[in-house]
């Protein structure tokens, strides 16, 4: 019989994708003895609609660089390449359809869990994937956080603490756009795309976080 495989969930407009989020994906992965790690960068995501600097071809492109020597990390265009607004939990109602004796975690930090109850039918989303929510630098495990967190029926998730990468897209995004040098965050791969794309160049920050 085929063995179920623990399948992690990594959603993020990954804009452009950095260690924090390569660095949380392998740490949860070897904690958490998953089998595979999907990286799935939102298309046009709901809470960031027209908002983003790069293209979603862009973004998927730059994640699959970033992960491609990874063992057990995959790039998956699906939500790049799905219409409309893209929603969480049509892409893990996919996802279970496709593997329906597999089990899925999907890995987010503080700063998204603590927002998690306002997901487009969240509900139903809980009840096809567990969560595990690791920290983030500015974003602690705190009384909102866990407040929020059982406002979602049915919800079953861990807390992971102790991981400290303290960057964000934004922030490279602003210091790309002043020419900063912020290639200690970026796979040389990522960094040299953005540079032959001329990504990220001038544009005004738009003050998300
Ligand atoms: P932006 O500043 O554009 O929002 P971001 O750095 O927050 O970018 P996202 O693509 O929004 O990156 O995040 C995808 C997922 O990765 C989210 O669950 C987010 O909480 C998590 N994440 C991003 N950066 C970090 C980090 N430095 N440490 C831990 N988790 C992170
Ligand atoms: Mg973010």
């Amino acid at each position: 019989m085929k063995r179920i495989l623990r399948i992690g969930i990594m959603g993020g407009t990954f804009d452009p994708i950095h260690r924090g989020h390569v660095g949380v994906a392998k740490q949860v992965k070897e904690r958490f003895q998953l089998d595979q790690v999907l990286f799935i960068p939102t298309g046009d995501p709901h809470f960031k609609q027209g908002m983003t600097s790069a293209s979603p071809q862009d973004r998927l492109v730059m994640t699959q660089l970033a992960i491609r020597d990874i063992d057990g990390f995959i790039a998956s265009d699906m939500e790049v390449c799905r219409e409309g607004v893209t929603y969480s939990v049509d892409t893990l109602e996919e996802l279970s359809r496709l593997h329906p004796n597999d089990s899925f975690f999907f890995i987010l930090a503080s700063d998204a869990a603590t927002q998690l109850h306002r997901w487009y039918r969240v509900e139903r989303l809980a009840q096809l994937c567990d969560f595990i929510v690791v920290s983030r630098p500015g974003y602690p495990f705190d009384e909102a956080l866990i407040h929020n967190l059982g406002l979602v029926p049915g919800l079953r998730y861990v807390l992971l603490d102790g991981l400290s990468y303290d960057v964000s897209s934004t922030g490279l995004r602003e210091a790309l756009a002043a020419g900063e040098s912020v290639e200690d965050w970026l796979d040389p791969a990522v960094a040299e795309y953005i540079r032959s794309h001329g990504l990220y160049v001038g544009h005004e920050s738009d003050g998300r976080s």
